[in-house]
C-alpha cells in the first residue's frame, strides 16, 4: 500500500460492527508502526521498498505486542490529548476512548498488524509475509494496487458513514431519550 491512512479503511469498518472490541488508536498505532521501516529503508537506501522485518506476520504481532504495551503509558494518554486539544465530548464522532479494555487492544493490535501485512502482501511482489518461516509471496497478486486503494477508499466510505450515523443517532437519543 502506499499510502498507511488507506490501511484505516478496514478499520473503521470492523469499528463500526464491534466498537467495544476495537480500538482506532491502537489500530492507527500499527498502522505507523509497521511502516516506520520504509521510512527508515528510505534513509538509508534511498528507495520505498524496505519491507522486510515489519511487513511479515511475525514483525505485525511484535508489532501488536508493543502496542498493547504501550497502551497505558502513550496509547491512552494521547487519546486523552487528542479529546482535550479538540475538546470532543464522549459520543461524538471525533471522540477517542480514555481507557481502552486490555481485549479490545489486542484485537486492535492484531488486526492491524496482520491486515497490513496481508494488504501490503497482496500488492508487493517483495514482500515475505510467512517469514522467516516461509520465503516468497504466495499472496501477491490477489489484488492490483488499483483494487487495494478502490477498497480501502470504499471501506474508509462505508465504515466513515457508518460510524457518523451512529454518533448521530447516540446524541439524537441523549438530547431525547
Ligand atoms: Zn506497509
Amino acid at each position: 500500500m502506499p499510502f498507511t491512512p488507506f490501511h484505516m479503511g478496514p478499520a473503521l469498518v470492523v469499528k463500526a460492527a464491534i466498537p467495544r472490541y476495537f480500538n482506532i488508536p491502537v489500530f492507527a498505532f500499527t498502522q505507523v508502526a509497521i511502516d516506520s521501516e520504509v521510512l527508515v529503508g528510505l534513509a538509508f537506501r534511498g528507495d520505498l521498498t524496505y519491507h522486510v522485518v515489519l511487513h511479515t506476520l511475525a514483525g505485525g504481532t511484535l508489532v501488536a505486542v508493543v502496542a498493547v504495551l504501550l497502551l497505558r503509558p502513550f496509547i491512552q494518554p494521547g487519546a486523552r490529548l487528542w479529546n482535550y486539544l479538540i475538546a470532543a465530548k464522549p459520543g461524538s464522532f471525533l471522540h477517542l476512548e480514555p481507557r481502552v479494555p486490555l481485549l479490545a487492544a489486542i484485537i486492535s493490535g492484531l488486526a492491524g498488524g496482520w491486515s497490513h501485512v496481508l494488504l501490503d502482501a497482496a500488492t508487493h511482489s517483495h514482500i515475505a509475509p510467512f517469514a522467516p518461516l516461509v520465503g516468497g509471496n504466495p499472496l501477491f497478486g490477489l489484488l492490483s494496487p488499483q483494487q487495494a486503494i478502490a477498497l480501502c477508499l470504499l471501506l474508509w466510505a462505508i465504515g466513515g458513514g457508518w460510524i457518523l450515523t451512529l454518533s448521530y443517532r447516540r446524541r439524537r437519543y441523549a438530547r431525547h431519550p
